[in-house]
């Protein structure tokens, strides 16, 4: 079958691969219909991830339908039509049973080569290197999906198109439970580092979760834009303005009561010692320096080592709350359908590329390097 696979630091390729197999009686094989990339899959792309190797298929954002599954599935069944989380979890131990399932403890086989080189050992992933289990990924033409029952949603509601709840398997609860994770409050003002996709979700969810204002932050007119076009929300251009004194003047000093830090580890390409914003603060540091005093910073943006200059003093003495980690998907996925069926958001309005899976390669390098107005992109296989 056809696949994205992973060959070293900018080299992606379409390869023909092994299809999948039911290894578990509680794996269940799906047969791809949509897949995206997102922006964790540029920290591979960019070879920050340790535990990766050559030939592993990639992707985590699959959706489609069930072609076969293992004696011990009892959800799903052949024909059912689901989006796959990207967090993989057993549902039986005692994070996933805390609803914190991107923790997991079981999913890992790989758990002691994570702990050795990130100091713990999270929840496997779909398509994120060995030490996050070496699982293959959704950028193929089948998956196959342990714990078949815990993870996957039906979406049995025909009217909705794949581009419509495709986003449920990563981005919006990401962006959501990021809103979550500012605990914001009615009144808020909520400051969102990076507008692309997961600052896109975060931004509209927190204008659902009640914030007064939000002001989103990026250099990128057409994801600017694109925050500026939902709702009231401000924005800043980082290269043009200096972003704490925007926060400051928009808030009479105070800083805002939420910052959102949806940019990652992509930090290391515009923030301080990169080649292009060698004095630029990191987003994390411009966070803490502006967010209130006793505020909330969250963190959805993906971090994977240690980073310099962590700002501990002022985050102490501020008095801060964090939040972060990677999205409890399934936690999300009910309620999250329930709101693209009510009609109160459409994640399909990101998409701004649509292509087949053979086109993967040279979508990376734009996606990588938002050239061509590239936000979001959605491959069939
Ligand atoms: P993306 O790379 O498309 O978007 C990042 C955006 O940040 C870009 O628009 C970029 O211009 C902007 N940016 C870069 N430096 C900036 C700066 N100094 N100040 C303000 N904006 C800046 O990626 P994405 O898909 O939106 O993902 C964003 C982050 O969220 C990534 O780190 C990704 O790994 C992470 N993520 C986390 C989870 C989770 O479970 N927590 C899930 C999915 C993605
Ligand atoms: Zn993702």
């Amino acid at each position: 079958m056809d696949a994205l696979t992973w060959h070293g630091e900018g080299d992606v390729r379409l390869e023909d691969v092994p299809k999948p197999e039911i290894e578990e009686p509680t794996d269940a094989i799906i047969e791809v219909t949509a897949t995206a990339i997102c922006g964790s899959d540029l920290h591979l792309y960019n070879d920050f991830m340790p535990g990766m190797q050559e030939g592993d298929v990639l992707g985590h954002e699959p959706m489609g339908e069930i072609v076969e599954v293992g004696d011990d599935v009892d959800e799903l069944r052949e024909g059912d039509r689901v989006v796959v989380p990207f967090t993989i979890s057993c549902g039986d131990c005692w994070f996933c049973e805390n609803d914190l399932y991107s923790l997991c403890d079981e999913t890992n086989p790989n758990a002691e080569m994570a702990k050795e080189a990130m100091g713990h050992s999270p929840a496997g992933l779909f398509g994120f290197s060995h030490t996050l289990g070496g699982y293959d990924g959704g950028q193929a033409e089948y998956l196959r999906v342990p714990h078949a029952d815990v993870g996957p949603i039906k979406v049995e509601n025909d009217s909705l198109s794949d581009q419509e709840v495709l986003f449920l398997s990563d981005i919006f609860p990401t962006g959501y439970m990021a809103a979550e994770n500012a605990e914001i409050d009615d009144g808020d003002t909520v400051a969102v580092w990076g507008c692309g996709p997961v600052g896109q979700f975060a931004i509209r969810s927190a204008w659902m979760l009640g914030a007064e204002r939000v002001i989103a932050v990026d250099r990128i007119d057409e994801r600017l834009e694109m925050a500026e076009g939902h709702a009231d929300t401000e924005v800043i251009d980082y290269e043009e303005e200096d972003v704490y004194d925007r926060l400051m003047d928009a808030t009479d000093d105070r800083g805002p009561d939420g910052c959102i830090d949806a940019v990652g580890s992509e930090a290391h390409h515009t923030c301080a010692g990169s080649h292009d914003e060698p004095d630029r603060p990191y987003v994390l540091q411009e966070a803490v320096k502006s967010c209130r005093k006793g505020g909330t910073l969250s963190i959805p943006g993906v971090y994977i080592d240690e980073m310099d200059g962590a700002p501990m003093g002022p985050l102490m003495n501020k008095a801060l709350t964090v939040n972060t980690g990677q999205t409890h998907v399934q936690a999300y996925l009910d309620p999250l359908l329930k709101r693209i069926e009510g009609g109160e958001i459409d994640p399909s309005a990101i998409i701004t590329h649509e292509a087949d899976l053979a086109d993967g390669p040279d979508l990376y390098d734009t996606f990588n390097d938002k050239e061509d107005d590239c936000i979001k992109v959605v491959m069939t296989p």
